[in-house]
């Protein structure tokens, strides 16, 4: 019987594979974000067409190239946040970082993280609870948080224009 570790594999090589939403978007009306991760190389181009009257991300288109824990990551993110209100898809970046800091404090001090737990509560990471293994390798945390915070950067570079 594969072990969690195999099957949080088979997802990321899946997504890597198969990126999910892939494409471009026409900027404007879609919002265009960009990231980098010179630590590796990795790079993500975020499209985000959001609703000017109702804030729901109506589409996510993605783009770029690096590991295959940034590319997986990206890949879910899409999925993750496409067809969800702004404030919900800011809960999930919460949600994620915290994913990613409290097995780093885990690993560091073995804490058991009890306060970030509570950001976790009423999320639902799915897939994305597979990239919680590259908490193993501090290196990768970048990776595997760089879509996240493109995704930030976007929604905030989106706010500032309708301010
Ligand atoms: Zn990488």
């Amino acid at each position: 019987m594969p072990g969690l570790e195999d099957l949080y594999r088979e997802i990321i090589l899946d997504h890597y594979r198969s990126p999910r939403n892939r494409g471009e978007l026409s900027v404007p009306p879609a919002t265009k974000a960009e990231g980098f991760n010179p630590l590796c190389g990795d790079e993500v181009v975020l499209c985000l067409d959001i609703d000017p009257d109702s804030d729901v991300v109506r589409d996510v288109k993605i783009d770029g190239q690096g590991c295959s824990i940034s590319q997986a990551s990206t890949s879910m993110m899409s999925s993750a946040v496409k067809g969800k209100p702004i404030d919900e898809a800011r809960k999930l970046i919460r949600a994620f970082k915290a994913l990613m800091s409290i097995h780093e404090s885990k690993l560091e001090r073995e804490s058991d993280g009890s306060d970030l737990t509570a950001e976790l509560e009423g999320a639902r990471l799915g897939d994305l609870e597979a990239l919680q293994g590259v908490v193993k390798f501090p290196v990768r945390i970048k990776c595997a948080t760089l879509a996240w915070n493109t995704l930030q950067q976007g929604l905030d570079e989106r706010e500032s224009v309708d301010a």
